[in-house]
């Protein structure tokens, strides 16, 4: 039996779920069929990043560090406790209802833009343009045959496995493990220095775990504003987390006694005995049984599913959105990429500028930038002008016992045109919405420093850095 739909998405996460939503909002027939499966059995919507990424992480992020400021900091604002303790069973339930709610969300969310939502597996059969098909099979194993006019591929991405250390679930773990731990790991090893090493090591350094950090590069954060990296590493080195640059990994040997990974560094070989690693090297597209025979969609070397700027594949009426494809593996690109493909289908205008997309890393302090690094800015030749205001400048932030870090601001000198905003230091992946708007706009360092921002607040440390981009900032001495 075929029913025909206008657009079939395959994949609900942070890309697929918007891309069927706003299909519906523009009154076209919509299917979205994904089929993650929680390790309880249960299945749900959100892909990873409500079930094993984004969501559960900032809410172990968040109760660790609330745990951590009760023991470092309550002190200081002469609050008085003893003896706090914390329960790891309360923290994961609490995390667990969290992701539910926000799962179950998702499903109300497509039921009411009157998307159809399947549970299973979607392999794209054909693509002949006009008739894609469509094969879907349910969790019961029942095969149906959907034909659509738009197909919309969002299977997201797994992770990366290290060949000398392969995931076992148990002590050698991926991101997804280590957001399931039922007790902190005395000892714990994280591969790979980026985003999930530092927000996850973060976790359970806070919670007691003596974390250790093997980063293959000799660099830290290399994504990242160079002054911003080096200000980081140093917050997170006092913090505990034993960062060590420049390790490869070689192997690992299990035993009773925990695990012994063997690495290389500058110093020759070397070994490190934990009880639980979570390997954090990156992740990688996943088109595991998604394509069938001649669909013409391209993949390429790495296996993203290749794509032009508006996310078309080479199949006709075929995209391709988020995590498999190229650009940063973050749920807000795939979500304005699934918006933006839903408008094109339905022949509304639609494009993601893909130059102003913010990241976010949520250690504390926080960081956050968009646009171009020092080092980027510098790279190109452009002349450049530096506006950067620390936090401890900041009232607000000393009234808050959180004067780290500080905002830098990069702007062109020829015509005043705001290049980059790199923030470390409190709320600021919540600072930095600031800056994504005004730079969507072409906005100058002027409009900034003409705009008023609400006295005391966090966000005058972006003001003043505008303003100390041209020497008059009010709050800090000029340099
Ligand atoms: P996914 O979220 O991976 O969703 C793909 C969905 O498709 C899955 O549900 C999968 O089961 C389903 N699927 C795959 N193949 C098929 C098929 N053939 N048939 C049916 N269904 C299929 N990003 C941020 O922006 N901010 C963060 O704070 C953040 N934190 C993260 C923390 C962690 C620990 C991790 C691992 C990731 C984090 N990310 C974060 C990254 C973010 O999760 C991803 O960028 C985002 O989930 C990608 O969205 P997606 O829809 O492309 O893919
Ligand atoms: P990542 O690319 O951020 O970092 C991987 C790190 O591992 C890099 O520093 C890399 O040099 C290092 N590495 C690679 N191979 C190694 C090896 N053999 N030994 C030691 N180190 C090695 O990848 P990730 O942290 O796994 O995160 C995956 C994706 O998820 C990222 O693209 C990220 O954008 C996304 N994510 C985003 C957020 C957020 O937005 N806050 C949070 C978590 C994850």
């Amino acid at each position: 039996m075929s029913e025909l739909f206008d657009v079939v998405v395959i994949g609900a996460g942070p890309a697929g779920y918007p891309a069927a939503i706003r299909a519906g909002q523009n009154k076209l027939k919509v299917a979205c069929i994904d089929e993650w499966k929680n390790h309880d059995g249960t299945y749900a919507f959100g892909g990873t990043c409500l079930n094993a990424g984004c969501i559960p992480s900032k809410a172990l992020l968040e109760s660790s560090e609330l745990y951590h400021r009760a023991q470092h900091e309550f002190a200081l604002h002469g609050i008085k406790i003893s003896g706090a303790t914390f329960d790891v069973a309360t923290m994961q339930a609490r995390k667990s209802k969290i992701v539910k709610t926000s799962t179950q969300g998702i499903a109300g969310l497509l039921k009411g833009a009157g998307v159809t939502a399947l549970v299973g597996h979607g392999k794209l059969l054909k693509s002949d343009g006009t008739n894609n098909q469509v094969e879907f099979t349910d969790k019961d194993g029942k095969v149906q045959i959907l034909s659509a006019r738009h197909v919309v591929l969002a299977s997201g991405s797994i992770p990366t496995e290290l060949r000398s250390l392969p995931f076992d679930g148990a002590q050698i773990v991926d991101s997804w493990g280590a957001l399931e731990f039922d007790a902190v790991p005395a000892r714990l090893g994280v591969i790979g220095a980026g985003v999930i090493g530092l927000e996850l090591g973060s976790v359970w350094n806070r919670l007691g775990a003596k974390v250790t950090v093997l980063e293959a590069l000799d660099s830290f954060l290399p994504m990242a504003d160079q002054a911003v990296s080096a200000e980081a590493l140093k917050h997170l080195k006092k913090q505990g987390l034993d960062v060590k640059l420049g390790a490869k990994v070689s192997g690992a040997d299990k035993g009773k006694e925990g695990v012994t990974l063997k690495y290389t560094d500058a110093k020759g070989e070397q070994t490190l005995v934990v009880d639980k690693v979570v390997v954090a090297i990156g992740r990688r597209p996943f088109t595991g049984n998604l394509l069938g025979e001649g669909t013409g969609v391209e993949v390429d070397e790495r296996g993203f599913v290749k794509v032009d700027h508006e996310c078309r594949t080479a199949a006709a009426n075929v995209w391709a959105i988020g995590d498999l494809v190229r650009g940063p593996m973050l749920a807000h690109k795939g979500k304005e990429e699934g918006v933006v493909v839903a408008d094109l289908i339905a022949g509304k205008h639609g494009e993601v500028n893909y130059d102003i997309i913010p990241s976010v890393i949520y250690t504390a302090p926080e960081i956050a930038w968009v646009g171009q690094t020092e080092q980027q800015v510098k790279a190109s030749g452009r002349p450049y002008k530096i506006g950067s205001f620390p936090f401890m400048a900041s009232g607000r932030a000393r009234a808050m016992e959180a004067a780290v870090g500080f905002c830098k601001m990069i702007s062109a000198t020829d015509d005043d045109q705001v290049l980059g905003v790199h923030i470390i230091g409190p709320m600021a992946g919540e600072l930095i919405a600031e800056a994504v708007l005004a730079m969507e706009y072409s906005a100058s360092t002027e409009d900034f420093q003409r705009t008023i921002h609400a006295h005391p607040t966090l966000s005058e440390a972006v003001h003043e850095a505008a303003l100390a981009a041209d020497k008059i900032a009010i709050d800090f001495p000029n340099r």
